[in-house]
């Protein structure tokens, strides 16, 4: 446990700068202090590290980005299909009740 310059216990953070991603540190809870505590918690990564991580992690948002607009598109498809089926059977009870009608005369 660590404290902060304004004696809180200090907020466990991740970082995800390019050059931190994913590096774990400490600062004050109360951001508009002006409290100005900082402790890393992991040490530096090591510059592998600082060019494969950043890579995996522009990947994992581009695909999320692809599957929400992927969700997106599916849920438009469902309501054409719903708008479609609502006219097809709108149309099917209007052809129905002219028929009827028809008979009658
Ligand atoms: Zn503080």
């Amino acid at each position: 446990m660590s404290f902060c310059y304004c004696g809180k216990l200090a907020a466990d953070r991740v970082a995800w700068t390019d050059a931190n991603a994913g590096r774990r540190f400490k600062n004050c809870v109360d951001g508009s202090s002006g409290c100005r505590y900082f402790q890393w918690v992991d040490g530096p990564l090591c510059s592998r590290a600082q060019i494969v991580i950043p890579g995996l992690l522009r990947n994992m948002r581009g695909m999320e980005s692809k599957y929400e607009q992927q969700i997106v598109e599916v849920q438009k498809r469902e309501a054409r299909k719903w708008r479609f089926r609502v006219v097809v059977v709108c149309l099917f009870w209007f052809v129905v009740y002219v028929l009827s009608g028809s008979d009658k005369q």
